[in-house]
């Protein structure tokens, strides 16, 4: 198996099975995404404790990177500080956007380098962040609803 179509099975694997989908009863933090572009609405339900996000979870629809990619953030920053989940949704902007600074190898991606393949659709891109700048939002006590047509 080449590595685009394990990228595309990581992908699909979580879009038809998307990690911690579902409501955060006891959240402290909630924010709501919205991509116009591609019609992705997701919300971001977050639990700190203390500086550490306690579990995260999502719900919502659109297209299958978006969901993939929201389930996918889920998994990666829970159990991460607010810093270190920020210094990953930086890296990870850099990697969908095609950034110099991006490395694919990045052992910190782990699977979200599936995602590298986006930086070839500029359309893509938004529907990837979606969920990361919705965490950011929350992470920034910012409970308005975001979009991408406002980032
Ligand atoms: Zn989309």
């Amino acid at each position: 198996m080449d590595l685009t179509a394990l990228y595309q099975s990581i992908i699909l694997d979580h879009n038809r099975r998307p990690r911690n989908f579902r409501e955060l009863a006891d959240a402290d933090r909630r924010t709501e995404g919205r991509n116009p572009l591609c019609g992705d609405e997701l919300t971001v339900w977050v639990k700190m404790s203390d500086d550490r996000i306690d579990d995260v979870t999502f719900m919502g629809s659109g297209c299958a990177i978006s969901k993939a990619s929201a389930s996918m953030m889920t998994t990666a920053v829970k159990g991460k500080t607010r810093s270190e989940a920020t210094a990953l949704f930086e890296r990870f902007h850099d990697l969908v956007t095609g950034s110099v600074s991006a490395r694919v190898e990045d052992p910190a991606l782990g699977q979200l380098a599936a995602f590298s393949g986006v930086s070839r659709f500029p359309m893509r891109v938004k529907c990837a962040s979606l969920a990361w700048h919705a965490l950011k939002a929350a992470l920034g006590g910012d409970a308005s609803a975001v979009s991408t047509e406002r980032l």
